[in-house]
Order: structure tokens, then C-alpha cells, then sequence
């Protein structure tokens, strides 16, 4: 009962790349990079570990950018020149690559990092990819000229990863987009259409992640203008609820969203938020079991899993840790409560 996991990344170490920034610069290169790389990987795998959560990643240590980590496999774009552009439905301007060709995969994207985690983990592995929704809203497009279109064009390049990925003996491989809460009309149609795509004939779990984004600036600024609900998730779950993908995890503690929205998650794992990345206070395991207290309300308990709102990539890695450690207690102290 209660399979504790993350939404995915993890700070990566100051020896690895730059603190506290959501696209950090690498502090080395070459084999040493590689090498780094792979150090930060066990170290986080290790501590996820002690943590005590069920379901593990690989932090993302390997990518600089939960979108351009991606991007940088993928043939047809101009990375060298960026332009600038609104993203998230213009909640902020980015600087962005530019699609101008038929996409194509340059190989594989993620091999060398999931092989290595699914080494050195008995536990089940979890793998995050970026959404198709939430990729053709970080890129510039100067050849397919529809986002829908696009967005199917990287969906099957995202299908040909996450294949390889199971191959690779990934338990679950999760989808991030937090897209779908600034086009909450659109998801419900070519998002999860797109998302079907991705996922074509894998059968390992499937997850799609949904949040209100990192604990950054401009995204904490822009809560502010949701008003007292947050209802995005209101559009689309009941189509989410209906779809292929079997996992959903949202936004919950500290969020204003109506925690009932999750009753409409019905037949799917409900991947409940119960520890905050916009705050640097560490929750206790007394309020985490609280919000799983809070989400079991509405989710059926063979079905929650406690997690983290979103990734802690920006955050400060002593913090992250604490967070991580929260999870675990609060998640084994809900599970003697609640059993
Ligand atoms: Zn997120």
C-alpha cells in the first residue's frame, strides 16, 4: 500500500552542474561529464533508496533540461539559434530552439542512464520523458506549421524512446506535462490523442504528469493569478480518466486545487503531491500523512501513491534530501495509520 515516488528530477550536485537553476551549465566536459554523470545518478539512486520510496528515478542527472534534455537527441532542430518566445499559453518568454525539418531521433536518448539505474536498483524504476504538448510548447516550429501536427511528430519519436526504455527494463515510464494546465481544452483532445501515440504498444505503466510547474519565480507569480481554486485539472481529468495511460500525478499540497477534482481520476493510480518544491520548508512526516489522509478521501487506497508535487531539480540538494526522507516517514506512518 502506498508506493512512494517522485515526480522525477532531482538537484544535481555542485560537481555535476550549476545550483539551483532549472537549465544549469555543466561544470565539466567529455569523459569527465560522462563520468559525473553517472556518479550523480548512484548517489541519488542510493538516497531515494535510504528514503525509503518504492519507485526510483535517475534524478534526470544526466539532462540539463527536463524538455531540451530530450531535444538534443532529436535531428530537424536549430539549437544553435534560439529565439525568444512566450511558453506555458505566454506565462513567460523563453529562449527556445527552433524546429525547421522532419524530426527524426539522432539514436537513443536515454540508454546509457537507464541501463545504469536499472543495474544498480532492485527497486521498480521509473523513467520521465517530456509530454508532445509540453515539447511543441518550448520550441520555436518553422516547418510543420500546426502545433497538433508537430506534437504527433514527437510523439512517435517519443514512442520509439520509451519502447527502447522498457527494453531496458524501465517499470514506468512518465510523461511530463504541465502544458496540459495552460491549454486545458486542447489536452483533452490531441494532448491525450498525443499521448496515446507516445505510448503505442508498451506495456510497462504509464504515467502523465501534471503540475502548476517548478518552484520558480514567474511560476509562483502566476498562481497568484489563478484565484482561490485552481480547477484546470477540472477540464481534463474525466477524458484522462478515459484514456490508456494508467498513472496521473498532480499538484495537491499547498496547491489550491479542490482535492476532490481527484474523484475524477476514477480507475486510475492517483500520484498524490504531498510534498511542496516551491518551498524550502521541509514538510513532517505527520503533515504528509495528513495529505495522504486528505487524498484518500477521494482516491481509493490500492491506488494512491504518495509523491512529490513536482520535480526538485532547482532546489537546494540538502532541502531535496529532507523532502525525500519526509517522504518516506510520512508515507510509512500513513501506512500504519491508515492500514
Ligand atoms: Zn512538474
Amino acid at each position: 500500500m502506498f508506493d512512494a515516488t517522485l515526480a522525477g528530477s532531482l538537484p544535481k550536485p555542485f560537481w555535476l552542474a550549476e545550483t539551483n537553476k532549472l537549465w544549469p551549465q555543466w561544470k565539466v566536459e567529455g569523459r569527465d561529464l560522462e563520468l559525473a554523470k553517472r556518479d550523480a545518478t548512484l548517489l541519488w539512486l542510493k538516497a531515494q533508496e535510504d528514503a525509503g520510496l518504492d519507485i526510483v528515478s535517475d534524478g534526470e542527472q544526466s539532462r540539463q533540461h527536463f524538455v531540451h534534455g530530450f531535444l538534443e537527441f532529436v535531428d530537424g532542430i536549430d539549437r544553435e539559434n534560439k529565439v525568444e518566445m512566450g511558453i506555458r499559453n505566454n506565462r513567460y518568454a523563453a529562449m527556445v530552439p527552433q524546429v525547421r525539418d522532419k524530426l527524426s531521433m539522432k539514436g537513443r536518448a536515454h540508454a546509457t542512464e537507464a541501463k545504469l539505474a536499472r543495474a544498480h536498483t532492485t527497486r521498480k524504476l521509473k523513467f520521465t520523458l517530456p509530454g508532445p504538448m509540453t515539447i511543441v510548447d518550448t520550441v520555436a516550429d518553422r516547418y510543420y506549421g500546426n502545433r497538433e501536427k508537430m506534437a504527433m511528430a514527437f510523439a512517435e519519436l517519443l514512442n520509439q524512446e520509451a519502447r527502447a526504455l522498457e527494453a531496458d527494463g524501465v517499470d514506468v515510464i512518465q510523461f511530463d506535462e504541465p502544458a496540459f494546465n495552460a491549454f486545458t481544452e486542447e489536452a483533452s483532445t490531441w494532448g491525450i490523442e498525443c499521448l496515446h501515440r507516445a505510448t503505442e504498444g508498451l506495456t510497462c505503466t504509464t504515467c502523465v504528469h501534471i503540475c502548476y510547474g517548478y518552484g520558480i519565480k514567474q511560476n509562483i507569480d502566476w498562481k497568484k493569478t489563478l484565484g482561490g481554486e485552481w480547477r484546470q485539472y477540472e477540464s481534463f481529468f474525466p477524458a484522462l480518466a478515459r484514456s490508456k495511460i494508467s498513472q496521473v500525478s498532480l499538484e495537491c499540497t499547498h496547491s489550491r486545487v479542490p482535492p476532490d477534482l481527484m474523484r475524477l481520476l476514477e480507475g486510475k493510480d492517483v500520484l498524490v503531491g504531498v510534498i511542496d518544491v516551491a518551498s524550502d520548508t521541509v514538510e513532517t512526516p505527520e503533515e504528509v500523512a495528513d495529505t495522504i489522509g486528505l487524498a484518500l478521501k477521494f482516491v481509493p487506497k490500492e491506488r494512491l501513491q504518495p509523491c512529490t508535487n513536482c520535480g526538485l531539480a532547482p532546489m537546494d540538494r540538502e532541502i531535496a534530501l529532507k523532502k525525500l526522507q519526509a517522504l518516506g516517514a510520512g508515507t510509512r506512518l500513513a501506512r500504519q495509520r491508515y492500514a
